[in-house]
């Protein structure tokens, strides 16, 4: 089993540009809001030159994620760089160069978000490194700062706490990111088994042909729209004493190859929009977008192609084949009957022959 991250769905990639998008924003209305109301609050010129400059570079890399998508992984990468940088340097200073300084400051509340801005950016292996080394970091501080013997003991003592609880908080934090990207992944398996069963359910599991089911949706919606609409009805002649003659297993291997004819003389044709499944047993339905003729053109070729594919035992098989076109307002089940008709009298005109519904 490969190891390789499987690639972003267009959905995901949607989805986690669309996150990023949702925190630049954020980080730019509240450095926004910091800004209009730093007044009242005599900050430094270094806090609102730094305030500044992050408002800048978000509403930047917000303006360039919004133009261009294809920058998704660039720009999250560049975000996520400043923050883990700003996060680790902030605390480092904090703690060495604010004497009579009391808490952690207003940004400690914002310093959660470059983990999540990893666990957006990275897929969840890679976010959970990068988290880890910036807890690490930032932990790697935190001790040296406690262990410091220049450290003022009273500072001590009033951040031990907030210091503590702070990266507690964010072990949580990357915990509970760790956890949600779990879940997402199971629930994209989930996801992807039940898409694939909804698969299977519309394919014959014995020659992978779209099954009964399948072909009679088709048929209602196909009877809905414009244009003509006819159906031709293949059984294969004498099918019964090749499984006498030749085993059951030879008899499925035919009908596996008389497949493999059909959706190759159905979808290789010019015309698109034609459709061929199994309709049950040894018999086959193609449904064609277009008149008798058409209907007569693509059974002459199905024909032709089925007389050529020998199997090594049985030799080439044939077919009778009903072909009906869709009257104006016609239920799937009279267009079938007819079709099922004309079947039957190309049997009794002998086998290897068309009939055309009345
Ligand atoms: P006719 O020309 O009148 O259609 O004769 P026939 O022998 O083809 O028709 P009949 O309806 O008497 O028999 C159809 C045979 O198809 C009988 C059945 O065993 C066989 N058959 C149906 N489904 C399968 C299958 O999945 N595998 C195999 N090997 N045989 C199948
Ligand atoms: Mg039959
Ligand atoms: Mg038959």
């Amino acid at each position: 089993m490969t190891t390789a991250p499987l690639p972003l769905s267009d959905a995901e990639f949607a989805f986690r540009r669309g996150s990023l998008l949702t925190v630049l924003g954020a980080v730019l209305v509240v450095s926004l809001i910091t800004l209009s109301v730093q007044a009242h609050w005599n900050f430094s010129f270094t806090d609102q030159l730094l305030l500044s400059l992050l408002a800048v570079k978000n509403a930047a890399l917000l303006t360039w994620l919004w133009r261009s998508p294809g920058a998704f992984r660039l720009v999250g990468l560049i975000e996520l760089t400043i923050q883990a940088f700003t996060v680790l340097l902030r605390l480092y200073l904090t703690l060495h160069s604010a004497p009579g300084f009391h808490g952690l400051g207003g940004y400690a509340v914002w310093m959660i978000f470059v983990y999540l801005v990893a666990f957006i950016v990275l897929p969840a292996r890679q976010a959970l490194l990068v988290s880890g080394a910036v807890f690490l970091g930032l932990l790697g501080i935190v001790t040296a700062y406690a262990l410091d013997p220049a450290t003022d003991p009273a500072m001590r003592v009033g951040l031990g706490n907030p210091l503590l609880q702070t990266m507690l908080m964010h072990a949580t934090f990357i915990a509970l990111l760790g956890w949600q990207q779990h879940l997402h992944g199971q629930f994209v398996r989930a996801l992807f088994s039940a898409r694939r069963a909804a698969t299977l359910a519309h394919l014959d599991d014995l020659t992978g042909l779209p099954n009964r089911r399948q072909l009679g949706r088709w048929l209602d919606g196909n009877l809905r729209e414009a244009g003509a609409l006819s159906v031709i009805l293949l059984d294969l002649d004498h099918f019964k004493r090749v499984n006498d003659t030749f085993g059951h297993d030879v008899g499925d291997e035919v009908l596996r190859q008389v497949a493999g004819v059909l959706r190759g003389s159905v979808r290789g044709g010019e015309r698109g929009g034609d459709r061929v499944g199994r309709w049950g047993g040894e018999e086959f339905l193609i449904l064609v977008r277009g008149d008798l003729d058409t209907a007569q053109m693509i059974t002459g070729r199905v024909r032709a192609q089925l007389g050529a594919a020998r199997h090594p035992q049985v030799g080439a098989v044939t077919v009778s084949c009903g072909v009906a076109q869709a009257l104006p307002g016609e239920a799937a089940h009279d267009l079938l009957r007819r079709a099922d008709e004309a079947l039957y009298a190309a049997k009794r005109a002998g086998r290897d022959t068309v009939e055309i519904a009345a």
